[in-house]
């Protein structure tokens, strides 16, 4: 029997491929997912006890539980000084369900979304499966981000809806300066655009340079705020996400929940709420072991004389430029999987932008990553 069609055009992911093919070795180092190994923190565990045992295990109105969307405007107001009424807000599952139902929200079929690459491979799928087009202007390599507001501008046509951004970058780690992010804005304002903002890296910054472009006068009423508690809190698996936006926009997004999964999970999203009131000693603690992470990783990666990278700012991804070992960013994964039992994921992954790259995902801890940076220098040197 056959199937859709937007099945035969949806991009099998070779992060899951590389992560799939590790599984061949029994001691391998896995750093392909962005799923940390850190436990997810115990008053959010508490929480979800607590909920399940007094039977919090039910349906929740398809915009989620109003005591979380309080809590999510609070948190959202600390941050960028906006605030949101709970009507627009919508609690959806993870920032994947998030971006998927805004997508869906906001595009027709034939409609352009712009993405920024190297950039997280999903959007391309989200985009596709609401049959628009996913438009891409790179921010690395031929186009660059000294030209990237330019480059945006020329992408821009008439069916063109909407630009996502992602600051802090999976994969890159990197953060938009905030010129970027005031040229960004300017145009989503001249050409009225939406702007997705993909914020779900947002608390794991190293050095305090992260602005959202929601901060901005006049930015609220075309920011679509995706963010969710997955990296934020280690609480990947709870599937707790949301978007804040104009009313009609959290409101479809809620409408249209109902049609796919209802309402998240309902004892997730009141661990959810305690995470989000008591976030900021947790975040700080997450953020200060990537940080410790990262840098070690890199420190050692440094010793290579082929690989190239910058000191880490955010996240726990490293983009690593490969170039000069002669592979291409799939032969060197390979090669170094079956070889060295590493599994990294190749750069063009996250498209053509991230060719002779590599990214690395600081997911496990410090004293393995530099035992795995060992053994990349010395496969990278030894080609
Ligand atoms: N956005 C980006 C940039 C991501 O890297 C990820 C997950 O890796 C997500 C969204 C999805 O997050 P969630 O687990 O909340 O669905």
């Amino acid at each position: 029997m056959f199937v859709s069609k937007v099945v035969l055009e949806n991009e099998p992911q070779l992060v899951r491929k590389l992560y799939d093919r590790s599984k061949k070795y029994s001691n391998v180092i896995d750093l392909t997912l962005g799923d940390p190994d850190i436990p997810t923190p115990d008053s959010i565990k508490a929480a979800a006890y607590k909920a399940i045992e007094e039977n919090k295990t039910k349906y929740t109105a398809n915009a989620g539980l109003i005591e979380l969307r309080e809590a999510i405007s609070e948190d959202v107001f600390k941050r960028t000084g906006v605030r949101y009424v709970p009507d627009e807000i919508a609690v959806t599952a993870g920032a994947m369900g998030a971006l998927y139902l805004t997508a869906v929200s906001i595009l027709n079929p034939g409609d352009e979304m712009i993405i920024l690459e190297p950039h997280w491979p999903n959007y391309t799928n989200m985009v596709k499966m609401c049959g628009a087009v996913p438009v891409y202007v790179s921010f690395m390599g031929e186009q660059n981000m000294e030209n990237l507001s330019e480059n945006i501008e020329k992408a821009v046509t008439e069916k063109t809806k909407a630009i996502i951004i992602n600051s802090p970058s999976n994969p890159t780690g990197v953060v938009l300066p905030s010129n970027k992010i005031d040229e960004i804005a300017e145009i989503a304002e001249k050409y009225d655009l939406y702007v997705l903002t993909d914020e779900v890296y947002r608390t794991i910054v190293f050095d305090g340079s992260f602005k959202s472009i929601l901060e901005l006068p006049r930015m609220k009423e075309r920011t679509l705020l995706i963010d969710s508690l997955s990296k934020r809190f280690s609480m990947t698996g709870f599937r707790v996400g949301f978007v804040c936006g104009p009313k009609n926009v959290a409101t479809a997004v809620a409408t249209l929940q109902e049609n796919v999964n209802s309402c998240a999970c309902m004892f997730a999203q009141l661990a959810s709420k305690e995470a989000l009131d008591n976030s900021e000693a947790l975040e700080r603690d997450i953020c200060r072991t990537f940080k410790e992470r990262c840098f070690a990783m890199t420190a050692e990666l440094k010793r290579s004389k082929r690989l190239k990278l910058a000191d880490p700012v955010s996240t726990f991804y490293l983009f690593i430029d490969i170039k000069e070992t002669g592979l291409s960013s799939e032969e060197f994964c390979y090669r170094l999987l079956d070889e060295k039992h590493i599994a990294v994921v190749p750069g063009n992954a996250f498209n053509k932008a991230g060719e002779g790259f590599i990214r690395i995902a600081c997911t496990v801890g410090t004293e393995k990553l530099i035992a795995a940076a060992k053994e990349i220098v010395a496969f990278a040197d030894g080609i």
